[in-house]
């Protein structure tokens, strides 16, 4: 059965050309503007909700529960949906939730940016202390519990949104560039919690487009999260899709310090594109998906009819510590 939608952002998004960096580049680069969806600030988190809350409202659900980092744009663009839909949004956050090691990272001021934003949209957000991922999912399970308790019907959201129905949203998304323009080359843009990649690698599978994510997290084994998500998409999709870890095209060598901490050539790769077509990125995600684009670029590996998509994530410029800026 084809998932319900609600409607949230103002689709298509744009998708042009960048003259005057193909230029400068001698290449032939286009951008997907997700960052301009019309939608709480902007950035892909807006496709995966339109299905999201559709289920929210489809279970009567009293209160929508999730989770990430203090910076999620997830979480900002959640709480706007919710707000629209008079439904309660509570999430599990943490500065800076980490793998093994507690890192020696600080990189956020923690009341602006989308913390400022989450506060006035009412969002009832959970600030932990630093600690695994495994520990802030505990901590929204048990969040959820607590309204539970309190006789609410919850739904639960996993991080960043990448249900199977994240997913389904980026196959429908693929679907879009399609009727905009001619087939790409590659497709390149910042890959985290997986739903952007499983859905764009799903729609293009067999095709001659290249699906490269530029990863935010350090840890290798997010390509098996990825190859579980495209399993459980099969069961929306109801067909096969056959896609396991192998055969997500992950760029790893974009994180720089850490996830959630700015580096320098994703500063740079701001700047780059700042100054030369005006378009402004992130400092956690897209910034550093751009500097992954411009060396794939540089190093011939990534060639022909090449797209960017603009995941958003804009807040953020306005959350790091202006010293990081450089
Ligand atoms: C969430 C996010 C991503 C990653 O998308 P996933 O579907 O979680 O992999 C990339 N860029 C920005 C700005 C984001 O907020």
């Amino acid at each position: 059965m084809t998932p319900n939608k609600v409607p949230l952002i103002l689709t298509p998004t744009p998708l042009h050309r960048l003259d005057r960096l193909s230029r400068e580049l001698g290449a032939d680069l286009w951008i997907k503007r997700d960052d301009l969806t019309g939608f709480a600030l902007g950035g892909n988190k807006g496709r995966k909700l339109e299905y999201l809350m559709a289920a929210v409202l489809e279970q009567r659900a009293d209160v929508v529960v999730t989770c990430g980092g203090l910076h999620s744009n997830f979480i900002r663009q959640l709480g706007a949906a919710c707000a629209k839909f008079g439904v309660a949004c509570s999430a599990a956050v943490m500065n800076l939730p980490y793998e093994d090691e507690r890192p020696d990272l600080d990189p956020m001021v923690v009341d602006n940016g989308n913390v400022l934003l989450d506060r006035l949209l009412g969002i009832d957000l959970r600030v932990h202390p630093d600690a695994t991922w495994e520990e802030l999912y505990a901590m929204a399970e048990e969040l959820a519990q607590e309204h539970e308790a309190a006789g609410k019907k919850v739904y639960r959201i996993p991080i960043g949104g990448s249900s199977p129905l994240g997913a389904y949203a980026f196959v429908q998304a693929a679907k879009e560039i399609a009727a905009q323009a001619e087939p790409f080359d590659a497709i390149v843009f910042a890959s985290s919690s997986g739903s952007t990649h499983v859905g764009l690698q799903c729609a293009l599978r067999g095709s001659a487009t290249r699906v490269i994510g530029i990863a935010s997290d350090p840890e290798p084994e997010i390509a098996h999260d990825f190859a579980d998500l495209a399993t459980q998409l099969e069961g929306v999709l109801g067909e096969p899709i056959g896609l396991a870890a192998d055969a997500f095209e992950l760029d790893f060598r974009f994180v720089g310090p850490g996830y959630g901490v700015p580096s320098r050539e994703g500063d740079d790769a701001i700047r780059r594109l700042a100054q030369s077509e005006g378009i402004f990125l992130d400092p956690i995600y897209s910034g550093k998906a751009f500097a992954g684009l411009l060396r794939l670029i540089d190093e011939g590996s990534v060639k022909g009819r090449t797209l960017f998509w603009h995941t958003g994530g804009l807040p953020s410029l306005f959350a790091v510590k202006s010293e990081d800026r450089g």
